[in-house]
């Protein structure tokens, strides 16, 4: 049985080998005779993957030690609400730059419990085609947050330049672009993520928030939303998705193997590259609606001229084992998924395709 060249959106492509090390671990986990899933979350076994996966993310991405660590689940939807539930109190603000689906969607939860201004929005004129430009947003000082959506997952766009929030903490969900390359952590008061674009299965949020922050949490919300619960119990409050948290672990342990988040960055660039040199010297037949300096390295977004020529384009790809390349409903035409899993030898066949597709 030969495995497909998986361009899905999410969940998406894992790494062969940490495949394959959960299929010999499964049914006795490191001489336990049990599987990990089958282990107490509050057992030795359990505790050590738990921490080598938290240990993991501190040391590929560099995380300082006033920031915490947590392991949450709700997906990174779940996310949007408890960000507002903890900091935006009433009479407070908060600044969310709309650039797609996925930070609509967030502006929309804070609207439930507050009153959230819009510092940018390339919605309306530019339909999400690219992210805006620091000298765009307008930047309330007096704001609790400031909310962004790295890499907009549905259209294809991505912020390269982290923008400058001043003393206002900036928010971020990664869900799509976490760790694809090394970042400055500090310049983040909170990063989000659901695991299941780029750093293992759904069930999972990664979260990094600074110390000071989750102090500063509201109290007088239900525990289980507070950040700090979590935090106080290194995300053993309750019981965790232990085998998501143990492919995360996975997971990692092939990112550090390949050399880390340089050698990421190097392996994703080196593969948007191969595709969107492709697609722009085929640009007699594809069009790719992103602006140039907003192009996504996770989500390459591109359309062909008819409906048929696009079904044709994807009955022919999956023919060539190639899958998921179908785009959001809401978009249409093509997205490629090439997340950090995705091998290079699969990026380049699809290259190959694009370049010699009814020439
Ligand atoms: C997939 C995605 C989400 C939603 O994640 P869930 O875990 O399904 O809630 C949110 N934000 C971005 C940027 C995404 O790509």
């Amino acid at each position: 049985m030969a495995r497909v060249m998986n361009f899905n959106a999410g969940p998406a492509a894992l790494p062969l080998a940490a495949l394959e090390r959960a299929q010999k671990e499964l049914i006795d986990f490191a001489g336990t005779g049990m599987s990990v899933m089958e282990h107490s979350h509050r057992g030795k076994a359990y505790e050590a993957v738990h921490n080598e996966a938290i240990g993991l993310v501190k040391e590929l991405y560099g995380v300082p030690d006033n920031y915490d660590i947590l392991l949450l689940q709700g997906g990174a939807s779940q996310q949007f609400a408890t960000v507002p539930m903890n900091f935006l109190p009433p009479g407070k603000s908060a600044d969310y730059v709309l650039t797609g689906v996925w930070a609509q969607k967030a502006y929309k939860e804070a609207k439930t419990l507050g009153t959230p201004r819009v510092a940018a929005n390339t919605e309306r004129d530019q339909r999400c085609t690219r992210v805006p430009k620091q000298a765009e947003l307008d930047l309330d000082p007096n704001a609790a947050y400031v909310h962004i959506t790295t890499n907009n997952t549905i259209f294809g766009t991505q912020w390269h330049q982290i923008p400058n929030t001043g003393s206002v903490p900036l928010v971020a969900d990664m869900s799509s672009d976490i760790m694809w390359r090394p970042e400055d952590v500090s310049k983040f008061g909170m990063i989000y993520a659901g695991a299941q674009k780029n750093l293992g299965p759904s069930g999972l949020v990664l979260v990094i928030l600074r110390k000071d922050l989750v102090a500063a949490g509201r109290k007088d919300i239900p525990v289980i939303f507070q950040y700090r619960t979590h935090a106080e119990t290194n995300s053993l409050y309750h019981t965790p998705p232990t085998f998501a948290i143990y492919m995360l672990r996975n997971v990692l342990d092939e990112v550090k193997r390949a050399g880390g988040l340089s050698a990421m960055e190097k392996l994703n660039r080196e593969k948007a590259t191969v595709l969107y040199d492709a697609l722009d010297a085929r640009a007699d037949s594809f069009t790719c609606p992103v602006e140039k300096d907003s192009r996504s390295v996770m989500n390459v977004v591109f359309t062909l001229k008819t409906p048929e020529l696009e079904a044709e384009f994807l009955a022919e790809a999956q023919k060539r084992g190639m899958v998921g390349l179908k785009g959001h409903r809401l978009v249409g035409g093509m997205r490629a998924s090439i997340y950090n899993s995705v091998p290079f030898e699969a990026v380049s066949s699809l290259a190959d395709f694009v370049l010699n597709f009814k020439k």
